[in-house]
């Protein structure tokens, strides 16, 4: 039998892959806690957390355990008419520690169905109350997933071409700084004054895919409390912010005005099994609840609420919520914070930023982002044992919460050997 790396060639289609110029995947065959292991036993830190899901580390003993009992009780079943005990005790858990004003849960797979889903309360929630509202808000440069509504919406759709004759209209502000805010609220200003937007999606505090540009907490709240004022549904992207990762439970925690709406997904189900939630408030709700049977949300995804996922979701809040894992948190903040007065000074780096635990850092040279310098770079870390996935010269760690500092300090040398090569 040929290794999988060798027979996924045959009939696999990759995500983000052009398979030209990337033939080999690389076959991984197992993972625990902080660590991947490929075929040939070479082991990795995961410094992304897989795409920041596993924050509670691979393969959980605790979250298995309940997930293997859940299995025995009950796998799956249609959630439309049906629901169960896993759903609802989610829905009680996760409203104590989501922001005050939200108040109902719905359910879907992943994170562009949960921005999917947002996009389409907030257009339907003007639809229903007879306003003409058919323009949204984005900052430059978000992410917000890979189907329609959530690819018009991120300005970082550098392969979207082929699409984007299909998009919905979007606007684009820059997220705000200390420096920017006058400017952005000007052009806010002309934007809602226009009276056409329905609905503001954006990521809080942290722009993940734009490699982790960071902005300013107060300038976003200034902007979120002008848009409600303007009856505009404003909808927080935290499929990557969210459980644990800005040090705070979600970042909306950290800006005065909370969003109508927020996406969660990822770390939700602490990287055992897909599934994702978009969250609003009663207002939001009230204006679906009719006699009229088309002012309801006609959205569903045949696997809603599977009760496996939100076993997992349920066992991932526990963890969360534990001191080993808060104090876990504030450890890593320490150490990124201790690092980074190490290199920030480096002749090679250009720029450090961090928001709890997401650290990142620009080299001082120019990289395309998905381009071969940066391609050598990811190479360059794998061959030390290291999982990172450079974005253009951007490097950024997202480790596990469980991360030892054997192994940060590991991360932490591996990116510094960067400085010699480049
Ligand atoms: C990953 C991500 C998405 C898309 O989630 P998928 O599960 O990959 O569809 C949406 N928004 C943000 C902020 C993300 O980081």
């Amino acid at each position: 039998m040929k290794n999988i790396s060798e027979r996924d060639a045959k009939h696999v289609w990759h995500p983000l892959t052009q398979h030209k110029l990337h033939p080999r995947m690389l076959g991984i065959t197992k993972a625990k806690g902080a660590l991947l292991f490929d075929e040939s036993g070479k082991e990795y830190i995961d410094g992304i957390s897989s795409w920041y899901t596993s924050v509670y580390g691979h393969c959980n003993d605790y979250i298995l355990e309940k997930v293997y009992q859940q299995m025995q009780q009950l796998d799956q079943v249609v959630f439309s008419g049906f629901t169960h005990e896993p759903a609802v005790k989610l829905s009680e858990e996760l409203i104590k520690i989501l922001p005050a004003n939200q108040e109902k849960l719905f359910f879907s797979d992943n994170g562009s169905t949960a921005t999917e889903i947002g996009i389409k309360m907030a257009l339907q929630y003007h639809f229903n109350k007879g306003h003409k509202r058919n323009v949204l808000l984005a900052f430059e440069d978000a992410f917000h997933g890979d189907t329609f509504g959530a690819m018009s919406v991120s300005g970082l759709s550098v392969y979207n071409g082929p699409f984007e004759d299909f998009f919905i209209e979007v606007k684009r502000i820059p997220p705000p700084s200390k420096e920017n805010l006058k400017e952005v609220l000007a052009l806010l200003h002309t934007y809602v004054t226009a009276g056409n937007i329905a609905g503001f999606i954006y990521e809080p505090l942290v722009q993940g895919a734009a490699a982790m540009q960071m902005h300013d907490a107060e300038g976003l709240g200034e902007i979120l409390r002008i848009l409600k004022e303007h009856d505009v549904v404003t909808i927080a992207d935290e499929v990557m912010t969210g459980f644990g990762k800005t040090g705070t439970h979600f970042a909306s925690d950290q800006i005065e005005t909370k969003p109508d709406i927020i996406c969660l997904s990822k770390a939700l189900t602490a990287g055992l099994i897909p599934m994702a939630i978009t969250s609003c408030t009663q207002e939001v709700y009230d204006a679906f609840y009719s006699d009229d049977i088309a002012k309801g949300l006609f959205h569903g995804h045949t696997y809603t609420a599977n009760p496996l996922a939100c076993t997992a979701a349920l066992a991932g809040l526990e963890l969360l919520q534990s001191k080993e894992i808060q104090d876990n948190i504030a450890r890593i903040i320490q150490s990124h914070q201790a690092f980074d007065a190490r290199i920030k000074n480096h002749p090679k780096v250009a720029r450090t930023r961090q928001t709890g635990i997401i650290y990142a850092l620009d080299l001082n040279i120019e990289i395309e982002r998905y381009g071969n310098l940066r391609d050598k770079l990811m190479q360059h870390f794998m061959d030390k044992g290291i999982f990172l996935r450079p974005l253009g010269n951007t490097i950024y760690i997202t480790a596990p919460y469980i991360v030892s500092e054997d192994q940060l300090e590991q991360i932490y040398s591996a990116i510094e050997s960067v400085f010699d090569i480049v």
